[in-house]
């Protein structure tokens, strides 16, 4: 429970870290200072058995000279009685030491380490037998011991003071060694203290963005991460590169959840808008045919015919909805690609505009078509745009009034050629114009229902030039016309 925070996890493995080190730290600290002070003890006293050897007769016809060796106690007993002396035979045998009886242990010293120090090629400290203590070993200075030109024995000089049991015994006896653990003592608390304070400071952005994304889940969604503070920062490290990718996380999120909500909005629209429009031509169907039904006899053979065709023309008009739905709901689908190829637009112009020359004559329209000579070719689906030409000009017939003119233009461009559609019909207002390519959407709903209009034909088309990467204008004035345009370009 304690350890739930990461910065109590971080407290927590730091001091295990920091305590550790200092235990490191004091025992590396009292094993060197040992062995340094064995080091320059033993090279100090380097030739001391040497001369003490060279000087004085230690043996004579092989046994120990009692009378020198007496002498030789009595003068290192007044010079320096830390040191012990051992006089041995060639097998490591002691024949006679300085030592008081009893507290010698052993009989014997083991004489590789004499001959590792004789030989010089080790490095110092060389440490041996301490015939006082069983298996503990000390720096020496040794030297052989010749009778008649005969090697005869060594002498064998402990040197130097008490050995200790314990690290702890160690430090209460020296002064620098109590020095260096108050100062491994000081570091350690020092470097903790530093390392709680810079973790803290450096987890406080963690916390934050734990703090935000709490706050972004409590808030459904809706509100994106700020942490204000510390985006914005070119050079920051991981955490504010990871901040700042919360906070485009939670945007981008933020913003898929109002599209996700707005699209539940339009899908419940658009299922009421489709059914509307589907039941009135479906309901005015089936009116005339119940009538045709009901009053068959009744009724003349024109009134029949007529209510025929009425009924016809309804059912005509359900066909047309359900295919231009079926249509944009295809191209709407993510998957859907314009199948590009290279084709002549003012032809493509020609071909459609033919197809529209009894429908304008009928409703006593002037046609005219302006086309480029030599215009180079466009990219594009031509299916596609053939049908955003029908729909477009389809509009322009609809919108019309009887002795109004419709003019198709294309113009190049530097990359591109432009199309243009324009009416003298009714126009539209300011107002509606954004409003035009969303699907169902039809300006005056009355006059609408009057020319028959689904309120798909500018939402396909919009999202045809989409799929093409161009996009659809708009010019118009009510009671003067409309002019819809787009431009296709002529290098891919
Ligand atoms: P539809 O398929 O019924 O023609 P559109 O999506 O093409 O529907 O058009 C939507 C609405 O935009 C129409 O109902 C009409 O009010 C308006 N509109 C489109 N073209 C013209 C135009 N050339 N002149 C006036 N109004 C137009």
């Amino acid at each position: 429970m304690i350890l739930r925070s990461l910065n109590r996890k971080i407290a927590v493995t730091l001091f295990g870290l920091m305590g550790l080190l200092s235990v490191f730290y004091i025992v590396a600290a009292v094993q060197s200072t040992q062995l340094y002070q064995q080091e320059i003890q033993q090279k100090l006293n380097l030739t001391l058995a040497d001369h003490i050897a060279e000087d004085i007769p230690l043996l004579s016809d092989g046994t120990a000279n009692q009378e020198a060796l007496k002498e030789l106690f009595h003068t290192l007993m007044i010079v320096n009685p830390s040191i012990e002396l051992y006089l041995v035979d060639t097998t490591g045998s002691i024949l006679a030491f300085n030592a008081p009886p009893g507290k010698v242990l052993l009989s014997e010293i083991d004489l590789e380490h004499v001959l590792d120090f004789l030989d010089g090629g080790k490095a110092l400290p060389i440490k041996g037998t301490d015939p006082k203590s069983r298996g503990t070993l000390k720096a020496f200075s040794a030297a052989p011991v010749y009778e008649n030109g005969q090697l005869a024995g060594y002498l064998y000089i402990v040197l130097g003071g008490e050995n200790y049991d314990t690290v702890v015994e160690m430090i209460r006896d020296s002064y620098i060694l109590r020095l260096l653990f108050w100062i491994g003592i000081a570091a350690f608390v020092l470097s903790l203290a530093a390392g709680l304070v810079s973790f803290n400071w450096l987890t406080r952005r963690i916390r934050q963005m734990s703090a935000g994304v709490a706050a972004f889940n409590e808030s459904q969604f809706e509100a994106a991460i700020d942490l204000q503070r510390w985006h914005r920062k070119s050079n920051g490290d991981e955490i504010d590169a990871m901040g700042t990718t919360i906070e485009k996380m939670s945007q981008v999120i933020v913003e898929q959840f109002r599209q996700l909500r707005q699209s539940d909005i339009t899908r419940r629209e658009l299922i009421a808008n489709i059914s509307h429009d589907l039941r009135t031509p479906l309901t005015s169907m089936q009116g005339y045919l119940e009538t045709l039904q009901i009053k068959k006899n009744d009724l003349s053979t024109d009134d029949q015919n007529k209510y025929i065709e009425l009924a016809i023309k309804h059912s005509k008009r359900l066909g047309s909805l359900i295919s231009d739905l079926f249509e944009l709901a295809m191209l709407e689908n993510p998957d859907s690609v314009a199948n590009i190829e290279q084709f002549s637009l003012a032809e493509l112009v020609q071909d459609v505009t033919k197809k529209f020359e009894l429908k304008t004559s009928q409703k006593k329209l002037e046609l005219s078509c302006i086309l480029p000579q030599d215009a180079p070719f466009v990219h594009g689906d031509i299916a596609m745009i053939e049908r955003v030409l029908e729909n477009l000009i389809e509009n322009a017939i609809k919108f019309s009034n009887e002795g109004g003119t419709i003019r198709i233009s294309v113009t190049a461009g530097e990359s591109s050629l432009e199309v243009r559609v324009a009416d003298t019909g009714l126009g539209i207002a300011t107002d509606d114009i954004p409003k035009l390519f969303q699907r169902f959407y039809r300006v005056d709903k009355s006059r609408s229902d009057r020319i028959e209009s689904n309120g798909l034909g500018l939402a396909i088309a919009h999202r045809i030039l989409q799929l093409h990467d161009s996009t659809i204008s708009v010019e118009s004035m009510p009671g003067k016309g409309s002019c819809f345009s787009f431009d296709l370009p002529t290098h891919s």
